[in-house]
């Protein structure tokens, strides 16, 4: 759990961050989002103590951050960035096995952990480890930095705007690789957007800055049924709001278990959202729901996505 009481962080006469208190509970996806300069970089950098704030309490599981030794909050606590910020003249192997190396990790034992994270970010080891940063697109390369960042297997990853240089394909890829990341490994994660859409694709629960103050921390449904203000309701956005909530809901959720249904097959995992976009696309009223090996499961029909 990481508790942040009463945090403010002053640079001269100007507060980045004022009198923010905010508690983010162990496996949860919390997402900061914000206007830029609202002062959500500033909250990642302090909760890893890359700054120290100027008043207030960080806490990791009970435990006041700025008392850590730097190496133990570096194996806590993982951190990717938008500009990746990989070294230029390592190797991927070299790159990922960073803290690990830090924390004096064996040799093999850190290239044996490189290979596996980087297979598990959809990398081939065999041809990616040896590799420099040049020879990679940027969207391997922030594969590249999130395996990095879990190196040493830290309970805490934060993310900052992680996939803001990525094109839009490989941009929700990640989304959907660092949702099951988190979900798998039980990972408690602080990711940074000013994108509501992947807010709320990811998150269990968003946090609003507003120059440097918390505006509203609710979950995505809350936060698009009621929002705090109008700061907040223009953020969420006017428009699509029951688009929005469709796309927070999954298939199976709704579906008619053991129903079959004609025509091209839905994935379980996929929104309603989604459903709605194929129904109209194919002109039908129904569509026939698969797991992901592709056994047909059952059937959503329109009407389903119309009841609350
Ligand atoms: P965000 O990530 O939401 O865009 P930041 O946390 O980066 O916002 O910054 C919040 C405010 O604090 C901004 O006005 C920024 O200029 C200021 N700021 C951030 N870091 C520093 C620093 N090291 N020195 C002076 N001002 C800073
Ligand atoms: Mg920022």
């Amino acid at each position: 759990m990481i508790e942040i009481e009463h945090v403010t962080q002053r640079y001269g006469a100007s507060v980045a961050v004022d009198d923010l208190s905010l508690e983010i509970a162990a496996g949860e996806f919390c997402v900061i989002i914000g206007t830029s300069g609202a002062g959500k970089s500033t909250v990642l950098r302090m909760i890893n103590q890359l700054a120290r704030q100027s008043s207030g309490a960080i806490r990791i599981d009970g435990e006041d951050v700025s008392r850590l030794p730097l190496a133990q909050l570096r194996r806590r606590i993982g951190y990717v960035i938008q500009s990746i910020g990989l070294f230029p003249h390592w190797t991927v192997a070299r790159n990922v096995g960073a803290v690990p190396e830090l924390l004096g990790w064996p040799k093999a034992r850190t290239r044996a952990r490189a290979a596996e994270l980087l297979a598990a970010l959809k990398l081939a080891p065999g041809a990616f480890l040896d590799r420099y940063p040049h020879e990679l697109s940027i969207g391997q390369q922030q594969r590249v930095g999130i395996a990095r960042a879990l190196a040493a297997d830290p309970d805490i990853l934060l993310m900052d705007e992680p996939f803001g240089a990525l094109d839009p394909i490989t941009r929700q890829a990640l989304q959907a690789e660092i949702a099951e990341i988190q979900r798998s490994n039980r990972k408690t994660v602080v990711f940074v957007t000013h994108d509501m859409d992947e807010a709320l694709r990811l998150a269990s629960r968003i946090a609003v800055m507003d120059q440097g103050q918390l505006v509203q921390a609710a979950t995505p449904l809350e936060l698009l049924s009621a929002p705090a203000n109008d700061f907040v309701r223009d953020l969420v956005g006017r428009d699509d709001l029951g688009l929005k909530l469709l796309g927070l809901a999954a298939v199976e959720r709704r579906m008619r278990p053991g129903e079959p249904a004609p025509g091209p097959p839905l994935a379980a995992g996929a929104s309603l959202r989604e459903a709605l976009s194929r129904m109209v696309a194919e002109g039908c009223d129904r569509l026939a729901v698969v797991d992901a090996e592709g056994r047909p499961l059952g059937a959503i029909h329109l009407a389903d996505l119309l009841r609350r």
